[in-house]
């Protein structure tokens, strides 16, 4: 299913309700389309009375690019709302996920029989399985840096736009070779498109049996 405003308040209403108390005020909630994170929630960080960290203009995104079955959906709303009952109270943890975290999912999936987990923003399998079985086809650069780290960038499917992008890579002192790429293996999928600066580190390691499936591309002679 695919989450809309309505599905996702309604429900906020009633998990606030039955699982936190009642104590959550209404947040905005964004629908978005990102490929890094199912949900998620942001706020303003500022340093309050005697250095302590303080969360304001909390909001939540619920990512719409995911086919999620319903209690995938319900289970990942209610771990934001977690991390929103612990944000809103200036409870202390210990980490992301720490301690008072941990308690307060499992109390939840043991009273109200959910399976929250920690890994909503951190699972690349099933990121990967949600996207679907549909081909996702992508054309990118695996960049190597100077720092003898790789990056990854992938553009939008358009001869002139990869060329542009060849010309920006090239030209930065910090990049050492850019190779072009080809593929529909839904792993390359969960990296955002775009011609912005923004780039992502990869795990050379973890790519390696993905790209040599994947068709090499000369910048040269592309007909995209
Ligand atoms: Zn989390």
């Amino acid at each position: 299913m695919k989450p809309t405003q309505d599905y996702i308040l309604e429900h906020f209403d009633l998990y606030n309700r039955t699982m936190f108390g009642g104590t959550l005020p209404v947040l905005p909630v964004r629908l978005t389309n990102a490929r890094t994170y199912m949900g998620m929630l942001t706020c303003r960080k500022r340093v309050g009375w005697f250095g302590r960290k303080q969360c304001s203009d909390f909001c939540l995104r619920i990512s719409q690019r995911f086919d999620y079955s319903e209690q995938q959906l319900q289970d990942t709303l209610i771990h934001e709302m977690i991390h929103y009952y612990i944000g809103y109270h200036q409870l202390r943890d210990t980490s992301a996920h720490g301690t008072v975290f941990m308690q307060m999912m499992n109390d939840i999936n043991r009273n109200f029989g959910r399976h929250i987990t920690v890994s909503h923003r951190t699972s690349r399998e099933e990121r990967v399985q949600l996207l679907g079985n549909q081909p996702r086809p992508r054309v990118f650069a695996i960049i190597a840096m100077s720092n003898g780290k790789y990056c990854i960038k992938v553009v939008p499917r358009i001869a002139q736009r990869v060329r542009t992008m060849h010309r920006r890579l090239t030209a930065d002192p910090q990049v050492c070779s850019v190779a072009w790429y080809y593929s529909t293996d839904p792993f390359f999928a969960l990296y955002p498109s775009s011609m912005g600066r923004r780039m992502q580190y990869i795990d050379l390691d973890e790519a390696r049996p993905h790209l040599s499936a994947a068709t090499p591309l000369s910048v040269e002679s592309l007909s995209l």
